[in-house]
């Protein structure tokens, strides 16, 4: 296969995405241009949404980040406080509360203070893959955000030293595969992706890569002809992506493209949905996500169960609802595609808790399952 001799430079340092786009000329790129003029303060946000007394007071109060691009924003229902897209960007009040989450929780679900030595960029679960957190930045400061400590609350701060996590991926030949997530890793420039993917593709034991990013949903603008030039093309280690959307709401022509863009250059694409309380957490909200995800040629993936993070509390739900809606919504009520696991994140890896109700009895004869209309039947029991 042809060597790649691309002359890029090595990146040791945390990268400053201010310089990096100011650096741009008048002609920059469109994602450029929505990131830069993020939708952050009162003033921004006014022109999209009549903002509630709630809001404002949420606002002005929070010391967290928050905000989101222009074209996200602009999803957002002018006059509905409870749209599930403006719930996922405006501050709200309870975030000030926390009488659940765990304080340094990234610390102890990333097993941060293990005893294996670890650059800041690794997290490790399991034996055979790792995370590889390249950035802080988003396209979004979502609310539900188990990873706020380092996002959105800024508290936890890691040494993004992309060479440091390639040098000890490559000595650790167990890891046959590599998450590259955030933040947002596709937040990063195209030639630094390119070294990114580059890197881990010399590395023999490496055999996927998959990124995490929600770019996707929340600046569809950044699936370039030159991202897809980086990302795309027949390659020994391929390239999976998950991205994140949580309603259906979520999902536009724009949304539609970038999945084409990226699937007709090699790019799988999934879905890794968070379980929020007042957003996606009825039937019918359930449901229409895992279709409208299919109609758009994304696969669903996960479900995820919202983590114990400090200070979003008030977003989740009881553990079981996850899989209650799993039963109501999805299994046998839609396209089999449809069907994401349902997982609780934890630091021990990730706990699938599906429906329980396919085997109610079994007994020397004969197992008894039950479908999803509870209608009942038998198969023999081998022994
Ligand atoms: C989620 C996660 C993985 C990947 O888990 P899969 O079940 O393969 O999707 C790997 N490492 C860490 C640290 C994770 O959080
Ligand atoms: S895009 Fe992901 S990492 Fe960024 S704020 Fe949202 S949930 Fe957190």
């Amino acid at each position: 296969m042809l060597e790649c001799q691309l002359n890029v430079p090595t990146y040791t340092e945390n990268y400053n995405f201010n310089n990096y786009l100011k650096e741009e000329n008048d002609t920059i790129e469109e994602w450029k241009y929505q990131y830069r003029n993020q939708v952050n303060t009162l003033e921004k946000l006014e022109k999209y949404i009549n903002i509630t007394d709630e809001e404002h007071e949420a606002i002005i109060h929070t010391t967290a980040k928050w905000g989101t691009t222009p074209y996200f924003a602009s999803l957002m229902d002018r006059n509905d406080p409870n749209c599930p897209i403006r719930k996922q960007v405006v501050p709200s009040k309870y975030e000030q509360e926390n009488k659940y989450g765990i304080e340094d929780y990234l610390i102890f679900k990333e097993n941060r203070s293990g005893e294996e030595e670890r650059p800041d960029t690794i997290a490790r679960q399991y034996q055979n893959r790792v995370a590889f957190t390249v950035v802080n930045a988003c396209g979004i400061y979502c609310r539900h955000c188990f990873r706020k400590e380092l996002v959105v609350d800024e508290s936890l701060e890691l040494r993004f030293d992309i060479d440091e996590g390639l040098e000890w991926i490559s000595e650790h030949n167990e890891i046959r595969e590599v998450l590259v997530t955030g933040g947002d890793p596709l937040l990063l420039p195209d030639d630094r992706i390119e070294y990114v993917i580059r890197k881990l593709r010399e590395i023999p034991h490496i055999e996927m890569i998959r990124f995490g990013s929600r770019l996707p949903v929340v600046l569809p603008h950044r699936v370039t002809p030159g991202l897809r030039k980086v990302l795309g093309e027949y390659h020994r280690v391929p390239i999976w992506l998950n991205t994140q959307c949580n309603h259906a709401k979520e999902i536009t022509n724009e949304l539609a493209k970038a999945v084409w863009d990226l699937l007709t250059c090699g790019i799988n694409v999934g879905n890794q949905a968070v379980l929020i309380k007042g957003i996606n957490d009825d039937v019918e909200s359930f449901k229409q996500l895992h279709e409208s995800l299919l109609n758009i040629r994304i696969r669903p993936y996960y479900v995820f169960y919202l983590e114990a993070a400090p200070g979003i509390d008030h977003l989740r739900t009881p553990i079981e609802k996850g899989a209650e809606l799993i039963r109501d919504a999805l299994r046998g009520h839609t396209s089999g595609l449809a069907q994401p696991m349902y997982v609780i994140a934890t630091n021990i890896g990730k706990i699938p808790l599906m429906p329980d109700y396919y085997i109610k009895d079994k007994n020397e004869k004969e197992y008894i399952l039950q479908n999803h209309r509870g209608e009942v039947t038998s198969l023999p029991t081998i022994h």
